[in-house]
C-alpha cells in the first residue's frame, strides 16, 4: 500500500509561523524555482511531438523578481535549497546571472540545477564559478537510437559533452535521472547503469508519473521500482543501502558485480507513483509565471508575480505563499479514485 501523509491534520487556523508549514505538519525547506517554459527536447512522457505553447517572455519571472522571490524564501520562509529547473533552464540566457545573484543570498542556501545537459559544455564552468553547487542532468539511454525515440531529437552527444564538462568543472559527484518506459528503454537500465559506475556520476531511476501532455500515462504499464530492480539485478547485485535515508525520494542499493564482491557503487530507485514520499515531502514550487505550487500534482496555483508587480511587500508576498502551503494536500493523491491528472505537464510545471 503507498503511504500518505500523516493523517493527523493541524488545527486552522493557521499558525503565526515563519516559515512554510501546512495543515498536515510538513515543513517546506526545498525550493523548485521553473526558469522557462520552454524546452528543446519532447520527450514522450512530457511533452507532445508538436511542443506546447509558450508564454511571452515578459509574462515570466525576470530575473530580479526570481531574486526577490527567492530571497523572501530564504530570509523570511526557511528556505535552504534551491534549485533551478524548467522547461530547460539552460534556455536562460540570463541563467548564469541569476545562479551568481542567488549565490550571493544570505543566508546563502544550496543552489542545483535540473538540466538535460544540452548546451551545457559551454556553460558548466561559468556556472561553477558563479556558485553552483550541484547538477541533475536527465538521462534515459546511452545509446543514439533510442535517445532519439524517448526525446524525439538527436541530441545524444551534445548531452554527454555536458555531462563530461560539467564533471570536468567540478560539478561531480553529478546526479543522473533516468525514467524507464516499456517497450522502449526498460532493456537499457543495465547498460545506464554500467556507465554511470564506469563515471562515477549517481543514477537515479524515477517511476514515470501523470504529467504527460499525451496523458498516455497507464498504471498498468509503467514500470515500477520493483520491476527497475529486477532489471538491474539480471547484471548487477543490488543491496539495500544502510544510510538513513532522511527524507529523501530515492531508495539507495549498493551495486556489487553480479558474481564479485566490489562495491562498484550506489543506484537510487524513487517509487514516486507506487510507494510515494508525500509524508516527507519539503518542496515548495515556483512556476516560470510566478506561480506556487504545493504539490506537483495540484490544481491550484497562488499568483506571486501579479502581486509584486503590482507593489506588494515583501511580508504580503511572504504571507500569500505560507497560504498556498498551508492548504498543501496530504499527497499526490495518484492512488485515488477520484484522482485526476493536472493540465500542466511535468515540463510546464518546473520538473
Ligand atoms: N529540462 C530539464 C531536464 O531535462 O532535466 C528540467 C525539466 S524536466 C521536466 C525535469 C525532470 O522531469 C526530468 O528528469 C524528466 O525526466 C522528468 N519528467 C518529466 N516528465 C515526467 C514524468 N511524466 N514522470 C516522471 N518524470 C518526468
Amino acid at each position: 500500500m503507498p503511504t500518505v501523509a500523516r493523517a493527523v491534520r493541524r488545527p486552522t487556523p493557521r499558525p503565526d509561523a515563519p516559515g512554510l508549514v501546512d495543515s498536515w505538519g510538513r515543513t517546506a525547506t526545498d525550493l523548485r524555482i521553473s526558469l522557462t517554459d520552454r524546452c528543446n527536447l519532447r520527450c514522450t512522457y512530457c511533452m507532445p511531438a508538436e511542443g506546447l505553447p509558450t508564454r511571452p517572455s515578459a509574462a515570466l519571472l525576470q530575473a530580479d523578481e526570481i531574486l526577490r522571490l527567492a530571497g523572501i524564501a530564504v530570509r523570511d520562509l526557511g528556505v535552504r535549497q534551491v534549485r533551478f529547473t524548467g522547461g530547460e533552464p539552460l534556455l536562460r540566457r540570463d541563467l548564469i546571472d541569476i545562479v551568481a545573484a542567488c549565490a550571493s543570498l544570505d543566508p546563502r542556501p544550496e543552489i542545483s540545477l535540473t538540466t538535460n545537459a544540452i548546451g551545457l559544455s559551454s556553460r558548466a564552468a561559468a556556472l561553477a564559478a558563479a556558485g553552483l553547487d550541484r547538477i541533475n542532468v536527465s538521462l534515459d539511454t546511452v545509446h543514439a537510437a533510442t535517445f532519439l525515440e524517448v526525446t524525439r531529437r538527436p541530441f545524444l552527444d551534445r548531452v554527454l559533452a555536458g555531462i563530461d564538462a560539467a564533471a570536468g568543472a567540478g560539478l561531480a559527484p553529478i546526479k543522473i535521472n533516468a525514467v524507464l518506459l516499456r517497450g522502449v528503454n526498460d532493456g537499457e537500465a543495465a547498460d545506464l547503469l554500467a556507465w554511470a559506475l564506469d563515471r562515477g556520476h549517481q543514477l537515479r531511476f524515477i517511476e514515470q508519473m501523470p504529467l504527460d501532455a499525451d496523458h498516455a500515462w497507464d498504471r498498468g504499464t509503467m514500470i515500477t521500482a520493483a520491476e527497475i530492480r529486477g532489471r538491474l539485478e539480471e547484471r548487477f547485485r543490488l543491496e539495500p543501502d544502510d544510510e538513513p535515508r532522511d527524507g529523501a525520494p530515492a531508495e539507495l542499493f549498493r551495486v556489487h558485480a553480479r558474481h564479485g564482491g566490489d562495491l562498484l557503487g550506489r543506484v537510487g530507485v524513487i517509487a514516486s507513483v507506487t510507494e510515494p514520499f508525500c509524508a516527507d515531502c519539503r518542496r515548495t514550487r515556483l512556476t516560470a509565471e510566478g506561480g506556487v505550487r504545493s504539490c506537483l500534482f495540484s490544481h491550484e496555483e497562488t499568483d506571486l508575480l501579479g502581486p509584486l508587480r503590482s507593489g506588494a511587500s515583501d511580508a504580503e508576498l511572504a504571507d500569500l505563499w505560507r497560504a498556498a502551503m498551508w492548504a498543501k494536500p496530504p499527497s499526490h493523491g495518484v492512488h485515488d479514485a477520484s484522482f485526476r491528472q493536472p493540465e500542466r505537464t511535468m515540463s510546464a510545471i518546473g520538473g
